[in-house]
């Protein structure tokens, strides 16, 4: 069976890293060095990289990491590649692709999601219960979909962000959300701003923040928990996701 491990990153982004016990996939790596510390510390080998989208704190680690493991697959946005901001992809990907992770013959489903940025993209695993994969359904999201939050509308419009966030709340609701960034407690201070009779976000607040205060990570959610907690999976309408984003753009806890 295969885990999912956080590697922390810069101040508030997290690598994941999706592994057995002798080899590595890892999930935007904005920084090498932590990938290489933790490999080196288990006795890892890189097999591939995953990639979101194309901003630095997503990428920015691929350089070195391809020097040191050549030969790795490195999958991203078809976007990226025409974009030319990923010139090393060695497989672009678009919507409803399917894509292998070698050496296990895991399958992730490719979701085109755009809004934080046109080429971003996520990766869903259906999951497996027969100890041969990923034991249960997971969504890599990058900078889309946050715990109780969602990613700044840097390229897309709000009514694409809309519509890829609905994307993803239609996906399983056990579904495991690993999204690249710890923004758990700050959102859900808006959270419960923009929604103060919400006693589910108001208890998850307090959960997050001891959480915080042990030094521990506050993911992966789930979609189940982003139903009952997401002020903007919870919008009901773009219009209405459009004017939330705008507050949160501004809002301080
Ligand atoms: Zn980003």
């Amino acid at each position: 069976m295969l885990s999912i491990t956080e590697l922390p990153a810069f101040t508030d982004n997290y690598i994941w890293a999706i592994h057995d016990t002798q080899q590595a996939w890892v999930v935007d790596p904005g920084q090498a060095e932590p990938v290489q510390r933790w490999l080196a510390s288990g006795g890892l080998k890189l097999r591939g990289i995953l990639l979101t989208h194309h901003h630095g704190d997503h990428i920015g680690g691929v350089a070195a990491l391809r020097t040191q493991f050549p030969g790795i697959e490195i999958i991203g946005p078809l976007a990226g590649r025409q974009a030319g901001t990923m010139p090393w992809l060695t497989q672009a990907v678009k919507d409803r692709d399917a894509v292998q992770l070698a050496p296990w013959g895991v399958t992730l489903q490719v979701l085109a999601t755009p809004g934080h940025t046109l080429d971003h993209i996520c990766y869903f695993a259906v999951g497996t219960a027969d100890g041969t994969g990923i034991d249960s359904p997971a969504l890599f999201c990058g900078d889309t979909l946050f715990a109780a939050g969602c990613g700044r509308l840097f390229e897309g419009s709000p009514e694409q962000m809309w519509t890829s966030l609905s994307v993803l709340a239609e996906l399983p609701s056990a579904t495991r959300m690993f999204c690249a960034h710890e923004y758990t407690v700050a959102n859900l201070r808006f959270a419960t701003h923009v929604e103060p009779a919400n006693t589910r976000t108001a208890e998850r607040l307090a959960a997050c923040i001891a959480l915080r205060a042990q030094g521990r990570c506050t993911l992966p959610s789930t979609i189940e928990t982003e139903l009952e907690t997401n002020p903007f999976l919870r919008a009901g309408s773009a219009a209405e996701f459009a004017r939330r984003r705008a507050l949160k753009d501004v809002f301080r806890a």
